[in-house]
């Protein structure tokens, strides 16, 4: 069954752009109810604005008659209270794009191969799927590897030990990876489940393997082709006529005078 509820102006609740729990304006709600003559319960959907950034998002909030919360008040009477079940899109794990995504597209193999694993990393932690955002990690750190020609038979430790070898990424970047993938492998094989701010962490030590392996290269390599060009455009500096070659600033031997 559905219904409208009553419109409310402010709700507190949890805004992934700002990161907090704020004060939001409720611009559109609708209650879906339902009974199995037993049991019954009923989720509310709410389209909230955060007043902190503007974001605009999605929130539900359930309870089932059988989930309760039994309580005292002030004067010790028994209160039951329903048990609120809150849910978000984007789920509070969504993580801000990185500002570099753009050029990420501008290198070839790049586009090809890895932003589509990407998007699908921002996608799992917008819908609040930590175990495929944490597998997912774990490919695109394969993906990174192949794409600086590293030989894919290789276990990822080798992996990495070829990319310090070859000056690509430092020892400390190298600890930090290598957590990194075993946390994707305890959740493509063993069922872990990461924290958001496990998640947060993983996705950062990511983003700053791109940042160095790819992004910084391109950049580096795109400010020397523009170097390159303005050297040739940059006039020459003009001779100067007052200026005397060698010969002539050679002083004259002491026989070429008497002669
Ligand atoms: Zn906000």
């Amino acid at each position: 069954m559905s219904e409208s509820v009553k419109k409310e102006s402010i709700e507190k609740a949890y805004c992934s752009a700002c990161k907090g729990e704020r004060n939001c304006d409720v611009v559109g709600s609708h209650r879906v109810s339902w009974d199995g003559h037993h049991i019954w319960g009923h989720t509310d959907w709410r389209i909230l604005r955060c007043r902190g950034c503007d974001e605009v998002f999605c929130q539900t909030v359930s309870i089932c008659s059988d989930d309760i919360d039994f309580g005292h008040d002030e004067e010790g009477h028994q209160i039951a209270t329903y048990i609120e079940t809150k849910k978000y899109w984007p789920a509070p794990s969504k993580r801000k794009k990185p500002d570099w995504l753009d050029e990420l597209q501008c290198i070839k193999v790049a586009s090809e191969r890895l932003v589509s694993p990407l998007n699908e990393l921002y996608g799992a932690l917008d819908a609040d799927l930590p175990m495929l955002a944490g597998i997912a990690v774990r490919s695109c750190f394969e993906v990174v590897a192949e794409i600086l020609g590293i030989e894919s038979e290789l276990t990822f430790q080798d992996k990495l030990k070829t990319l310090v070898a070859q000056e690509k990424l430092g020892a400390s970047a190298e600890t930090a990876i290598s957590t990194a993938i075993e946390a994707g492998h305890a959740a493509t094989h063993r069922g872990w489940t990461p924290e958001p701010d496990d998640l947060n962490t993983l996705v950062e030590i990511l983003e700053a393997f791109i940042r160095d392996t790819l992004i910084e290269p391109a950049r580096r390599l795109e400010l020397h082709e523009r170097a390159a060009n303005l050297r040739e455009r940059v006039p020459p500096k003009p001779p100067n006529p007052k200026k005397r070659t060698k010969a002539a600033q050679k002083p004259a031997l002491p026989s070429e005078v008497t002669k």
